[in-house]
């Protein structure tokens, strides 16, 4: 049995006051939680500080990115090594930020994938289709060439523990909400795709959230639909009572 999986991606938000703010108040609300897991990953440079506030509480915590290398002359880069040294148990891999804005491939993706379960993190990888990839029919190749391209070299064992996010990239931070028809659909691909891949046990393991604009009032007609176990949440998670509202949702 799949557990249900919100995590909250903070991207470039808050500052250090704000964020250990925020954790405070989600590990108050937490305690009330069962059955779901849940983590936020903050910006970097508060990992350290929203880690020690949600520390014994039952949030996890994530990072947004990492480099593949362990260590040495990479400017600017963070390690898997150096996250776990912080607590981090998640990273998010191949958001869609990444993709588009920083223009990261699959391959590179791919690289991050292996060293985080390497690291025994749990990587939160990203796939999504453009608005123009929808409207033109090409959502299933793109999805499929993703999860070939991000996801290739996998044991079966590490594809179980691995989470999928899709992230159609229309719906992130627009307002604009897949239907849960629509975000049913690519998940139950993404699941045939595992089996396809992999076998049957593989893909009723993998974990595959469902990400952009989801709010507390969408949240339950999308998280209860068969193949979404969880939820990838940008904006609604920089608010306690939206990010509480949408696991309330499960
Ligand atoms: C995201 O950034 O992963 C995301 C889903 O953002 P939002 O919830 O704001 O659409």
């Amino acid at each position: 049995m799949r557990r249900q999986f919100i995590a909250g991606n903070w991207k470039m938000n808050l500052d250090r006051a704000s964020a250990v703010a925020l954790a405070k108040g989600l590990v108050k609300e937490a305690k009330n939680v069962d059955g779901v897991d849940m983590a936020v990953c903050p910006p970097s440079v508060y990992i350290d500080a929203v880690g020690k506030a949600i520390a014994g509480s039952k949030i996890g915590l994530g990072a947004q990115n990492m480099y593949h290398e362990p260590k040495g002359a990479f400017t600017g880069e963070i390690s898997a090594g150096m996250l776990l040294d912080l607590g981090c148990k998640y990273v998010i891999l191949g958001h869609s930020e990444r993709r588009h804005v920083m223009g990261e491939t699959d391959g590179e993706i791919n690289q991050k994938v292996h060293v985080a379960l390497e690291a025994g993190m749990t990587p939160i990888v990203c796939v999504g289709e453009l608005l123009v990839e929808r409207e033109t029919g090409k959502t299933g190749e793109v999805i499929r060439h993703q999860f070939d391209g991000s996801l290739v070299g996998l044991s079966a064992e590490q594809m179980a523990k691995t989470v999928i996010a899709y992230e159609p990239v229309w719906a992130i931070g627009t307002g604009r909400v897949a239907t849960p028809q629509q975000a049913e659909e690519v998940h139950l691909d993404l699941r045939k795709i595992i089996e396809d891949c992999y076998n049957k046990e593989t893909a009723r393991a993998v974990r595959i959230q469902y990400g952009g604009s989801v709010k507390p009032d969408n949240a339950a007609d999308l998280l209860t639909q068969p193949n979404i176990d969880g939820a990838l949440v940008g904006g609604a998670s920089l608010k306690v009572d939206l990010f509480m509202g949408i696991i309330a949702g499960v």
